[in-house]
């Protein structure tokens, strides 16, 4: 198994660390060449907007488009997955609003509860949200997997996960694992 990193924007090397910890090996990717033999995508957080030019001028706007490569995205990376005003995926089925709690300074930390049947029992896992977006509603296919109080903050879909927060800033590799373990 290994797992490409998009490496175009924002916290790369944090999930290279994090799958180095689970045992799994990584690369970058940054052309659409770099995607031949990989298990999955990660597409980690930053600026949705840059990533999506970014995406765009590299070739890989239209190869990940396809829904075809698992992908686990993360805060920006959650925000193409899904749909919202700009242009995305739309391969997660969440609406989803970016800066919902406002600005850099307005980013926290927060536990968020797991739901326990996906993850064998445990149900707390520590949140970090910085510039979140918010997922606003789901529907078709997608499952809800993590809860801020009363809002969705995590879902699959298929062999895709979104997550509004970053757990790859965090010491637990849980959410990494149950991603991986959704693709094996
Ligand atoms: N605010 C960013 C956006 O909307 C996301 C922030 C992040 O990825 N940490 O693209």
């Amino acid at each position: 198994m290994e797992i490409g990193i998009l490496a175009l924007q924002g916290s790369v090397s944090e999930h290279h660390m994090t799958f180095r910890r689970c045992g799994v090996a990584t690369r970058d990717v940054r052309l659409p060449k770099d995607l031949n033999g990989i298990n999955g995508l990660v597409m980690p957080g930053g600026e949705s907007t840059t990533l999506r030019k970014l995406l765009k001028n590299s070739g890989l706007w239209n190869k990940l488009k396809k829904g075809i490569i698992p992908i686990l995205g993360t805060c920006a990376g959650a925000v193409l997955l899904g749909n919202c005003d700009d242009d995305t995926f739309g391969i997660v089925d969440i609406n989803i609003l970016r800066n919902a709690y406002g600005r850099q300074i307005d980013s926290f930390e927060s536990e968020i509860a797991l739901k326990t049947d996906e993850f064998d029992g445990v149900s707390k896992f520590p949140g970090v949200f910085i510039r979140a977006p918010q997922i606003q509603n789901t529907f078709g296919k997608c499952k809800a997997i993590a809860h801020l109080e009363n809002e969705i903050v995590g879902v699959k879909h298929g062999k895709h996960m979104a997550l509004t927060f970053h757990p790859e800033l965090t010491d637990s590799n849980l959410l990494h694992e149950k991603w991986i373990s959704g693709i094996k």
